[in-house]
């Protein structure tokens, strides 16, 4: 699809500069609108002056991407999924990230503990919150009761969206009725079941999911469903294991974001899922060896998901503490998959304080590149160390090949210490740069007037460093003597 330009959205406004959006002028709103950090609803003149009508539709349609978004759940971890633009993220940057959302199955008799466990799950990871986003309840009681009553112990126990899981679709539609006010996703509607769950869909304004491994099946209920008047759909083409199965569900997703994307077919508009969990069902697990590789080749289809931008993947192994492998590795390719590309991964250059550093607090030195600043300030916070940490600024380049490079060079480092005033924070002057850079030592101590003293190459020894070489008295008697 063609973007549109900043002017094309500029027309349809209403061009009084009125501000009223948070913005200064409409030619800012329009830009905005384009980069998604407002919305269309945001103009009060498109939204409240009915002669605007026309115009707002207009522009509603000129900005809505060709695989809109859905979103499930409610509240502050509502999650949205889809409403991208382009097939690969180097053409522009994708704007939601796979959902990963763990399947807990209704007869659980740990569904409440589970639940808080997964709701509460955070992993920090170079300046990034990773979390999951949702639960899928599985009916696998077969008892609208127990089901239905699973889905109330979950929506009270967990803020996370719910995805609930029946193909009957009376068990379904009693459990969705229970909590229909938290929006859960409705999961399945197939070709049998489409009109029964579609207008419980219409009438509660509920995302569902079509699904079909018939690709002109699953347009047909597609076309069908929103013809019926939903709103939000998914679809789902089946996920499939064993040989030759894995290209087939790879070729499906692929098809689905192909004819969305690239052809603005607008039955395959919307955002498509997986569910890596399914290989719990279509194999027979035996022993622990085979326990671990189910659990392998259920992360592996998930990765394989999340690469080819799946908008929503349910997995299995996960939901136990123990698991935590599972969703670390998934979430962590996750964060490289959709970091976006146009954003230049540098901090703002600086003296950073960690801990409560004093006069005589350790001063690190390091790069202004993200992936090097933060982990090195992880480090020294995991190594309980009061220090200040020194970052400069390499062009966002990282130390061994900024250091190759010359953007990390004992100038650049010297004026940082100037600037950030370092010297006034501490009564020595002594410098620790990343082992890395140690072929800078001469001339920075030259350049800073300085003591300076090689770290450790990775920052994960800072805290053995300190702790065997840190002699700030000695170092100090050393300048002393070099200086005379
Ligand atoms: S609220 Fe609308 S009219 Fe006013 S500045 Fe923003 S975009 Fe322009």
């Amino acid at each position: 699809m063609a973007r549109p330009s900043p002017l094309e959205i500029y027309t349809l406004l209403d061009k009084s500069n009125c501000k009223d959006c948070g913005r200064d002028t409409c030619m800012a709103f329009a830009t905005d609108i384009l980069e998604r950090k407002v919305k269309v609803q945001d103009c009060t003149h498109l939204m409240q002056e009915p002669k605007q009508a026309k115009n707002r539709e207009k522009l509603i349609t000129l900005v809505t991407p060709p695989q809109r978004p859905v979103t499930i759940g409610v509240g502050e971890r509502t999650c949205v999924i889809g409403g991208e633009e382009i097939l690969m993220r180097h053409q522009l940057t994708f704007y939601n990230e796979t959902a990963i959302f763990i399947e807990i199955a209704d007869d659980d008799p740990d569904l409440e503990e589970t639940a808080k466990y997964l709701t509460d799950l955070k992993v920090e990871r170079i300046g990034d919150v990773l979390q999951v986003n949702g639960i899928a309840l599985r009916c696998v009681s077969g008892e609208m009761e127990q089901f239905k009553l699973a889905a109330k112990k979950l929506s009270e126990a967990s803020s996370l969206p719910i995805m609930l899981t029946c193909l009957n679709p009376e068990i379904l539609l009693s459990a969705a009725e229970e909590i229909k006010t938290k929006k859960p996703l409705l999961y399945a509607l197939t070709k049998e079941n489409w009109e029964q769950i579609g207008k419980f869909a219409v009438e509660n304004s509920l995302p569902v999911v079509a699904v079909s491994s018939n690709l002109d099946e699953l347009m047909s209920l597609s076309a069908t469903l929103q013809k019926l008047g939903v709103k939000e759909l998914v679809l789902d083409a089946g996920t499939f294991f064993g040989p030759g199965k894995l290209a087939v569900t790879y070729d499906n997703i692929m098809q689905l974001r192909t004819a969305a994307i690239d052809k603005e077919n607008k039955n395959a508009g919307w955002p498509v899922m997986g569910v890596p969990a399914a290989y719990w069902s279509q194999t027979k697990i035996g022993d622990d060896k085979e326990l671990w590789l189910a659990q392998y080749q259920e992360l592996i289809m998930g990765a394989i998901m999340e690469s080819i931008d799946t908008n929503l993947i349910v997995l299995h192994t996960g939901q136990k503490k123990e698991e935590i492998w599972a969703l670390l590795a998934l979430m962590t390719l996750r964060q490289s998959v959709f970091s976006d590309p146009r954003v230049y991964p540098a901090v703002d250059p600086g003296l950073y304080e960690i801990g409560e550093p004093n006069d005589m607090s350790p001063v690190f030195v390091t790069s202004n590149y993200r992936l090097t600043k933060i982990p090195v300030e992880i480090d020294i916070k995991g190594a309980n160390l009061n220090a200040y940490l020194l970052v400069v600024d390499s062009e966002g380049i990282g130390i061994e090949s900024a250091v190759a490079g010359g953007q990390f060079n004992a100038g650049a480092i010297a004026e940082a210490v100037k600037e950030f005033k370092v010297f006034d924070k501490v009564k020595h002057r002594i410098l620790i740069i990343p082992g890395m850079a140690a072929r800078l030592s001469g001339a920075l101590e030259d350049e800073a007037d300085a003591f300076v003293v090689v770290g450790p190459r990775d920052s994960s020894g800072i805290g053995k460093y300190v702790k065997e070489q840190w002699k700030p008295e000695e170092f100090m008697k050393q300048y002393e003597d070099m200086k005379e």
